[in-house]
């Protein structure tokens, strides 16, 4: 009977153990799975709205966006999971996986409590220009307050890989990168050159001092801008001459062709942001940095960001059905054919990871809107201000209003102390009166964004997202559906809750990743624990999304 049992004893053992090395090997990385790409390509097409992709569809080349969408997986449900849907808090976010309400960048700039000025998200006078003897380069992530994929891939290699971001605008470059990085560039319109800060170097490398000696902005501008088909195959857009588009440098019709002669008699090299060019220098400069520094050739895997900005001043200026945005795009759409096939040779196809996104959508014009019979408008946001400093005066025989900006009111914290009264008091004061207001549809305190918790699929639990405690104000106000601050009369912007600035395409393609699409709901701040699954690294250190399961676990 003893014999027996013991023989039970060590079936039952052998199969568990049997069990324990079967489950072992099924947890263990499978060899696919551990090949690590040689470079991670991180890109952001500022301004693109999901809907883009199959507007402009049967215009594309193969080797672009439609290479994403045939040969990536597609993210057809991602959204952005806070407000404001602004280009700084954007760029923080898809490469930090986290929000404001964490990362700290509420805004492109915002009013900070401590100086009683507004503050720029990259500003940092501790730092100083590399490459231009003017302030565009004292620029730094300093207010970041987490650490991006680029951050966690420097400490996960003990340094030895390399990260470098490029952009024309420096928020979109500097964000991205993160704090260690080696290097962000982004462009400074007064020289026409591309520079730095003290931040990452004290001086440009060789390789980027040629590209600048280039003038490549110039070559660039004398080209001017021509639809790069006939007018007549523009079908997918409105007529060229719209009175709500904004007319750039002055000239007296949004129509083509647009010619920059007068800017390059000025030196002023600004202009070429808002051009398709911006695309195309920004498309060189990261072919040039991928070549100057060997990205992708090293043991460790290296890191390239890129932000396309042009499609968001030329969206600004134009709005979404606009000739001049269908002809940005499949400008883009060649430039994206062109920087893919160098990736394809440089590092190898099957050798890079790569993904594309967006940092926030675009909301249609009004006027159009309007002519479609559709409720949308300006606000006149100053008018609001004005009104609620008369009520608070006539209560209080003070405004007490600091700031009013990114849709919130900032009190005066010491003129309310002093007055005795309790600032939950006048907060509440504020929201009953701003409700009041024509334009407004919503109103919160401080107060309730600190002490209610909101559940998923509520533009309020986006709010609560967006709201970093110190940082942001006292009462946070809301516009309704297609209403927006009218400070310019014409063209569109971002910065909503609702889905025309929330729904971004996004777009992962390359080691590791199989074709297919999704129509899950994907957060925008799951992008960065993704990438970190593909890359076995940390999450950065701020992250509050989740990796998309959808896409790691397709057989
Ligand atoms: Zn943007």
């Amino acid at each position: 009977m003893k014999k027996i049992l013991s023989i039970q004893f060590l079936l039952v053992t052998f199969l568990v153990m049997l069990r324990i090395d079967l489950q072992a090997q099924q947890s263990a990385p499978k060899k696919e799975q551990s090949k690590q790409p040689k470079l991670l390509v991180g890109i952001i097409v500022d301004q693109m709205r999901y809907d883009y992709i199959f507007r402009y569809w049967e215009k594309f080349s193969s080797g672009g966006f439609k290479r994403l969408v045939e040969k990536g997986f597609f993210c057809r449900n991602a959204n952005y999971n806070y407000v404001p849907t602004y280009t700084g808090p954007g760029h923080a976010s898809v490469f930090t996986g986290s929000y404001p309400a964490v990362h700290g960048i509420i805004a492109n700039e915002w009013y900070d409590k401590i100086t009683g000025k507004l503050k720029y998200c990259t500003e940092d006078e501790n730092v100083e220009s590399v490459g231009t003897t003017n302030n565009s380069g004292k620029m730094s992530p300093k207010n970041m307050l987490v650490t991006t994929i680029g951050d966690e891939l420097r400490l996960n290699s003990l340094q030895k890989s390399k990260v470098i971001a490029v952009s024309l605008k420096d928020r979109a470059s500097i964000l991205p990168a993160g704090h260690s990085a080696n290097a962000a560039y982004w462009f400074d319109g007064k020289t026409g050159n591309f520079i730095s800060s003290t931040h990452y170097m004290n001086q440009l490398p060789e390789w980027l001092t040629a590209f600048n000696n280039q003038k490549n902005a110039e070559v660039y501008l004398k080209k001017g801008w021509k639809t790069i088909l006939p007018d007549s195959l523009y079908t997918e857009s409105t007529k060229d001459d719209q009175e709500y588009e904004l007319s750039p440098n002055g000239k007296e019709k949004p129509v083509f062709p647009y010619d920059y002669t007068k800017q390059l008699n000025e030196k002023n090299f600004e202009i070429i942001r808002a051009t398709p060019h911006g695309n195309s220098i920004t498309k060189d400069l990261a072919i040039a940095a991928l070549k100057g520094e060997q990205l992708g050739k090293g043991k460790s895997t290296d890191m390239l960001c890129i932000s396309f900005s042009s499609t968001d001043y030329i969206g600004h200026s134009f709005g979404p059905k606009s000739i001049e945005i269908e002809d940005t795009y499949l400008r883009l759409d060649k430039d994206l054919q062109e920087f893919f096939t160098m990736l394809d040779s440089y590092v190898g196809n099957g050798n890079y990871l790569l993904f594309l996104t967006a940092d926030h959508g675009a909301a249609e014009v009004p006027a159009y809107l309007k002519q479609n019979k559709i409720p949308s408008g300006l606000v006149d946001e100053n008018k609001i201000e004005l009104n609620l400093k008369a009520h608070l005066f006539s209560l209080y025989g003070d405004s007490l209003v600091l700031n009013c900006s990114n849709q919130q009111i900032f009190l005066n914290h010491s003129k309310i102390a002093e007055k005795k009264i309790r600032l939950e008091i006048i907060q509440q004061e504020v929201a009953n009166f701003l409700i009041t207001q024509d334009e407004v549809f919503q109103t919160y305190t401080a107060e309730t964004m600190k002490n209610e918790s909101f559940s998923r699929n509520n533009f309020k639990e986006l709010l609560q997202n967006g709201f970093h405690f110190k940082r942001c104000g006292d009462v946070l106000f809301r516009y309704p559906v297609a209403y927006f601050d009218g400070v310019v009369k014409k063209g569109t912007t971002h910065g909503a809750e609702f889905s025309y600035d929330t729904h971004v395409p996004l777009f992962f393609m390359g080691c590791g990743i199989k074709p297919g699409s999704t129509v899950d709901a994907v957060d925008i701040t799951d992008v960065a624990p993704t990438i970190s699954m593909l890359l076995n690294i940390p999450y950065p250190n701020g992250c509050v999304g989740k990796p998309i399961t959808t896409l790691l676990e397709r057989k």
